[in-house]
């Protein structure tokens, strides 16, 4: 076993032992920095492995066999806890690294209307929509949003999922989005994982300011990123940038604002036309996400840089969309690619990223192996946390996800169905009920 550092209370300790497919994602490429091309199929997997976690951190990392033969192991094994985890997959706890969980009702009447023939723009017309979410989020309460985070990140625990990036974005005022970030930052810290907060404040132009938008671009600019920032509530700045959201101008205000106050930058884009990217690059975006429109020149602008191209099949499904986001073009043109969720109320109801994965495979043509590292070691990349996050190595958080299935692949195979039987975050073990 390769280990870090060994300081080691073994009551602290947690062994994961016996395990059938340890998917680490380790790779032997030197080359730093997101998976791209041939290097995201490269999942590092160990057969009969074993997983050392000790105050949260991995320690160590190999085979059964070497973890049985360990001097210290041997000594302590009775006072460690352990699980066999024998004829499973053990993987990186997934990152989601684009969702929407601060809102308070399902959107039945857009679900329906849609199965009715409604474009996504016709709703919205109708006052659906984005819109039609924001009176219940300004209305609720801090506290009652906190315990729907809660819950949500709750079920995603029981998914896999030890990571999560959470915008705010169903407030659209500056006491509604900054009440909403509290929220999100009120929920995590009850929960083990790790969450990554994100301002959407710039998620649709809101009624009041329709006609104006430059008015409420001030407002974003010019109050809420200074006083999300102030108060370290967010990481990220994201924008909607599409036709009926914001313009490129506006965004690229937006990211301005957002970069002298130190906060990253990541967008909607691509999802209902095409936007030229390169005005952005010089923000040093973490992300632009859906990417269902990218031309030919901004696929190669992409091609070996950091900022990734989060897809987010599970909009396209649920909009009832023919076509996906163009995966196999992205890949093999070099554009580090990473999946998510986009759990929100509209267009994405799910938190499952096997869900996002078995999209990802049946209809935009990634391996399962292209998957995985999609959900989690790019996922980790997206949020600029891959340091510690996305995959299983010494010194890494103890993030893991077991499967009750003996091939990584069964978990895209088995579409609907949940098996994974417990998840570690942060070293705290939940085991699915
Ligand atoms: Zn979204």
């Amino acid at each position: 076993m390769t280990s870090a550092k060994r300081k080691l209370q073994p009551s602290d300790a947690l062994l994961l032992v016996n395990i059938g497919q340890l998917v680490t994602l380790r790779t032997d490429s030197a080359k730093a920095g997101p998976r791209c091309g041939a290097d995201l199929q490269e999942l590092g997997i160990i057969k009969e492995g074993a997983v050392l976690c000790l105050n949260g951190k991995i320690v160590s990392v190999g085979s059964a066999k070497d973890a049985m033969r360990d001097a210290w192991l041997r000594k302590n094994r009775r006072k460690v806890a352990e699980i066999d985890c024998a004829s499973k997959v053990v993987l990186p706890g997934f990152v989601d690294s684009h969702t929407h969980p601060v809102f308070v009702a399902p959107r039945l009447v857009d679900f329906e209307k849609r199965i009715e023939g409604a474009s996504y723009e016709e709703i919205a017309a109708a006052g659906g929509g984005i819109r039609s979410s924001l009176e219940a989020v300004r209305e609720t309460s801090k506290g009652a949003l906190a315990a729907r985070i809660v819950t949500v990140l709750q079920e995603m625990t029981a998914h896999g999922t030890t990571t999560v990036e959470a915008k705010s974005g169903y407030g659209l005022t500056v006491e509604s989005e900054l009440k909403s970030l509290e929220a999100i930052r009120d929920a995590a810290s009850g929960w083990p994982g790790t969450v990554v907060a994100t301002l959407l404040g710039a998620h649709v132009v809101p009624r009041e300011f329709q006609g104006c938008s430059q008015k409420y671009v001030e407002i974003v600019c010019k109050e809420m990123i200074p006083r999300a920032a102030k108060r370290k509530l967010a990481q990220f700045v994201d924008v909607f940038c599409d036709k009926g959201a914001f313009t490129p101008n506006e965004t690229e205000q937006i990211f301005e604002a957002a970069v002298k106050h130190g906060l990253g930058v990541r967008a909607h884009m691509g999802q209902l036309s095409e936007t030229a990217l390169s005005p952005f690059l010089r923000f040093h975006p973490a992300s632009f996400d859906h990417m269902d429109h990218v031309s030919e020149d901004d696929i190669s602008q992409l091609a070996r840089r950091d900022t990734m191209a989060t897809l987010v099949p599970g909009a396209n499904y649920f909009l009832g969309l023919k076509e996906y986001p163009n995966a196999r073009r992205l890949i093999d043109g070099g554009v580090p690619v990473a999946l998510a969720t986009d759990y929100n109320p509209g267009t994405s109801p799910t938190i499952s990223m096997a869900m996002a994965m078995s999209l990802a495979c049946t209809h935009m043509k990634m391996s399962p192996g292209e998957a995985v590292a999609a959900a989690t070691i790019n996922g980790a990349w997206a949020l600029r946390v891959a340091n510690r996050k996305g995959s299983i190595e010494p010194g890494k958080d103890a993030d893991l996800a077991v499967f009750e299935v003996k091939d990584y692949r069964e978990i895209p195979y088995w579409f609907g169905a949940n098996h994974c039987a417990a998840t570690v975050l942060n070293g705290v073990m939940v085991a699915r009920a």
